[in-house]
């Protein structure tokens, strides 16, 4: 299963072109890179400390939740999401892969180190870690690759499952976008949920187009007999 942003609209969780596009008149593709990091280290901690104050404010919608009860009881299951905000965790999944790192946790790339900045949004100085390095979100910005673990065990999930759920995503951010499609081409069948037609929706074996909080409770309700 790949979730995107879209499932975490019904949250209130902003996009980047949303409410904060205009952060400052710093566009987020300047921001998020290693570049405006080495530049501006405080600069992008306080967009990134804005950003965690405004996920801090939304909670797990219907969809988390029902992903959470879904897991329940099967060994096999998997969830990928490209989303940073925590919020399939907070609402109880377990065997998640968050493919482009997490708002609320810190990176030291010197040794290593990874720290959670959960309660910490109100602070205004640069995180070190154990050793006294800067530390970076632990996210991936705009010209990174994507972890390798994360991404290999993605893969794995995808071309060893039998059925795909693809939520809330517009599919054009690659690598993650191929899972279906390589979901696909090992024998799964695609279930596309989503508001919008997706580059996905010809690929898909089954389109349930609507809102991610109400269909995806209902397809927990089905798979779980209730
Ligand atoms: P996207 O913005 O490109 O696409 C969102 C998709 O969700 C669209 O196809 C839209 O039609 C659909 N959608 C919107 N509301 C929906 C709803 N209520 N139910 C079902 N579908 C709905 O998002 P993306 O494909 O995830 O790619 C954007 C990138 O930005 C990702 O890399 C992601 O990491 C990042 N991002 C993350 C968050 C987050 O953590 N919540 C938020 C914004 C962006």
């Amino acid at each position: 299963m790949l979730t995107g942003a879209g499932i975490s609209a019904e949250s209130g969780v902003p996009t980047f072109r949303g409410d904060e596009g205009l952060w400052k008149r710093h566009r987020p593709e300047k921001l998020a890179t290693p570049e405006a990091f080495r530049r501006n280290p405080r600069l992008v901690w306080e967009w990134y400390r804005y950003r965690q104050a405004l996920v801090e404010k939304t909670r797990p919608n219907d969809a988390h939740r029902a992903l959470a009860r879904l897991e329940e009881g099967r060994e096999g299951f998997l969830l990928v999401t490209q989303n940073i905000d925590g919020h399939h965790e907070r609402a109880g999944s377990r065997k998640v892969v968050e493919l482009h790192g997490n708002l609320f946790r810190a990176r030291c790339d010197e040794c290593g180190e990874r720290r959670s900045m959960r309660g910490e949004t109100a602070s205004t100085t640069i995180p070190r870690c154990a050793r006294g390095h800067e530390m970076r979100p632990d996210v991936v910005w705009f010209g990174e690759a994507l972890p390798v673990p994360a991404l290999e065990e993605a893969w794995k999930g995808a071309t060893q499952s039998d059925l795909f759920l693809v939520i809330g995503t517009s599919a054009q951010v690659h690598p993650a976008a191929s899972l279906p499609l390589a979901a696909k081409e090992s024998g799964s069948r695609v279930v596309e949920v989503n508001t919008a037609e997706t580059v996905l929706t010809d690929v898909a074996d089954l389109v349930l187009r609507g809102r991610a909080a109400k269909i995806v409770p209902l397809i927990a309700r089905v798979e779980k007999g209730a």
